[in-house]
């Protein structure tokens, strides 16, 4: 299997190179080396480096914040950091670019993507991923977070869990139960809750190793804005 990148390739190959080699000092060996708070700082600063050289989410248009490049590119761009050792964007990245942004790219209204992805590139929204419950892990038919329309708005009521660097989240996307009525399977809504909103709360877990990163958040009636009226409108 010939595994070489073609000739299109090249150009963005040669200006990552660059960018890696006027930006990181010689002989650098990656995140992987330091001790975990230098590990952090590092992340935190290389991430707004990635952000300011246009290398965060290459492939997004560039109406929204992207440059509009190749999933070829997006390849590249990963096989280059990985040759420096160094991460594509932080942990956080996985669930606010990757799942959120990428979904919102592929299924968002233009308002949606408009408001949303360029805080994400930038890093000014963190969004964590809210799925699992303490009664539905891999089997999400049996979620039971609760969203009722009221008016003009939704509200919110249950438990998420297992939530992935809840504490850095400005936001929590959900799997929430919006039809009761309907097969397990269906009647399930895929909501985008702000984490400051009140009777919204993260607590964090500590695990064995005595770190917290997974969380629990709690959903006590939080009331979110939302103009139109039906599920099948919002
Ligand atoms: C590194 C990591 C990060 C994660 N981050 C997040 C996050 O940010 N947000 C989030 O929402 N979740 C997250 N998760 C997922 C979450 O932590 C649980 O792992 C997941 O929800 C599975 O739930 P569970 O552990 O209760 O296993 P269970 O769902 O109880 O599954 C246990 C076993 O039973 C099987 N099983 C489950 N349901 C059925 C069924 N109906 N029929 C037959 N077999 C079944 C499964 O295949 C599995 O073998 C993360 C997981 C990992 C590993």
């Amino acid at each position: 299997m010939d595994l070489t990148f073609p000739p299109e390739a090249e150009s963005f190959c040669a200006e990552i190179r660059a960018f890696l080699e006027a930006t990181l000092p010689p002989g650098f060996r990656g995140p992987g080396t330091m001790d975990r708070a230098e590990a952090e700082a590092f992340s935190i600063t290389w991430r707004r480096t990635l952000f300011e050289h246009g290398y965060i989410a290459v492939t997004w248009p560039k109406e929204y914040g992207g440059r509009g490049l190749t999933k070829l590119d997006q390849v590249v761009l990963a096989q280059e950091m990985a040759r420096a050792a160094v991460p594509l964007g932080r942990v956080a990245d996985t669930t606010s670019v990757k799942l959120l942004g990428n979904t919102l790219v592929r299924w968002g209204t233009e308002a949606q993507k408009r408001r949303y992805l360029p805080r994400i590139i930038s890093g000014d929204d963190v969004w964590v991923q809210g799925y699992s419950e303490t009664e539905a892990g891999s089997d999400l038919a049996s979620l039971n977070l609760r969203a009722d329309i009221d008016g003009d708005h939704i509200i919110l009521n249950g438990q998420k869990i297992w939530t992935s660097r809840g504490l850095d989240g400005t936001g929590i996307f959900v799997l929430a139960r919006t039809d009761r009525a309907a097969a397990k399977h269906r009647g399930i809504t895929f909501l985008l809750c702000p984490i400051d909103t009140p009777g919204l709360e993260v607590r964090g877990i500590k695990t064995l190793t005595g770190e917290v990163d997974f969380c629990e958040v709690f959903f006590t009636l939080p009331t979110f804005a939302c103009p139109s009226r039906t599920w099948s409108e919002r």
